[in-house]
């Protein structure tokens, strides 16, 4: 089987996991987490950063710490997985989701502006914004950022599947007042399991800290004033990132040629259209994705994910845009204009197989089957 963004470790993660075990510094917390925080933030620069044990953890308390709760409304991109929206579920507030713009697959200004003029008519202002980079690449921040700083409402960047991209030079996750990365198994680099929550506000940071620790207060004994959660990183789980943080950089350009191939293979087939790559920065592709057009292929998107799987290609749909998931079916909903962009890429879409690892022979069989698919 060749999986669609499987774990690669660089070889390094054993002997820092080692440290780990030859320091006893199993649980909770130690040094690696500490040592990886600091590395990350240095890395996006950011003035800090708090390890976590998802990304979605990270969601979650960023919107704790924007004071959002039961009855608020929460603006979302739609075309993104659900670990972006679920934690505006667990407090008790609604999301309003907004689709992409054709030229990113991310957040479209046009939307997010039709859906902030309804919420000033309503006197029903989100409490905040999350802006999703899907596949790699950065929403286009300056525009959304001037509608979102207008209405004076904070951004959380989901920057799960950003990590290593930039806008206009700067590090994808740091543009708005909290940044989320995760270190899932299907991630650019992985711990396993795991996220970071960064941000310049290093009190906030604290309070998320705090949060993250079942908001223990301080004190000998074991007091509680506030309702907490255990969201923290493990070391051992720290060890591994702080090793895949170090090579990021050549992650980044695998996925990057590994795209490369497939558009030199590909591109030129009548119906296909590659993710476009906006000029305001640079995308690590961490998925390389396309569309299929059936007039002109003669074959769905579904058909041909089907028929990689039963080749033993693990290829998958572009998500499917929440406001269609049964979850969100009562939730508001705004499109790019009369186009409905989220929706025609989740009919057309498709991402191959994209990881860092994928052997060369491993590629050439994918781009076989996928033209044997097409008939070709
Ligand atoms: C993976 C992902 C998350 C969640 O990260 P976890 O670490 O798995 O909780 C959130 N948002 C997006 C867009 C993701 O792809």
């Amino acid at each position: 089987m060749i999986y669609l963004s499987p774990p690669h470790m660089s070889g390094n993660e054993k002997r820092l996991v080692m440290e780990a075990f030859d320091s006893n510094w199993i649980a909770p917390l130690g040094p690696q987490v500490k040592a990886f925080e600091k590395e990350m933030a240095e890395y996006v620069n950011t003035k800090g950063a708090l390890a976590l044990n998802s990304g979605t953890a990270a969601i979650h308390l960023a919107l704790k710490l924007l004071n959002v709760g039961r009855g608020d409304t929460v603006f979302c991109s739609s075309l993104t997985f659900v670990a972006s929206a679920n934690p505006i579920l667990y407090l008790g507030a609604e999301p309003v989701f907004i689709d992409s713009e054709p030229s990113s697959w991310n957040m479209s200004a046009n939307a997010l502006k039709r859906a902030f003029i309804n919420a000033t008519k309503s006197g029903n202002m989100p409490k905040a914004v999350i802006i999703v980079n899907i596949y790699g690449q950065s929403a286009d921040m300056d525009s959304l950022l001037s509608i979102c700083n207008y209405y004076n409402v904070p951004v959380i960047e989901d920057a799960a599947e950003s990590l290593g991209a930039t806008y206009k030079g700067k590090v994808s996750g740091t543009f708005g007042e909290f940044g989320v990365y995760s270190f899932n198994g299907n991630k650019i680099i992985t711990t396993s399991g795991g996220g970071m929550l960064v941000s310049n506000d290093l009190d906030a940071l604290e309070r998320a800290r705090y949060m993250a620790t079942q908001a223990r207060d301080p004190a000998l004994h074991y007091q509680h004033s506030k309702i907490g959660y255990n969201y923290r990183l493990s070391n051992i789980l720290a060890a591994i990132g702080r090793a895949q943080l170090k090579v990021l950089m050549e992650r980044i350009t695998s996925r990057r040629q590994i795209f490369n191939k497939y558009y030199t293979e590909l591109h030129n087939i009548k119906g296909i259209k590659f993710m476009p790559e906006a000029a305001y920065g640079r995308s690590t592709r961490w998925l390389t994705a396309l569309t299929i057009d059936e007039n002109h292929s003669g074959v769905t998107s579904t058909e041909i994910v089907e028929f990689l799987l039963s080749q033993n290609v693990e290829a998958r749909p572009v998500w499917k845009p929440l406001h269609l998931q049964p979850l969100f079916k009562n939730c508001a909903y705004y499109s790019h204009s009369n186009e409905n962009v989220s929706e025609k890429l989740f009919t057309k879409g498709v991402c191959l197989p994209s990881g860092s690892s994928l052997l060369k022979e491993e590629q050439e069989r994918v781009i076989k089957c996928f033209l044997n698919a097409l008939g070709i």
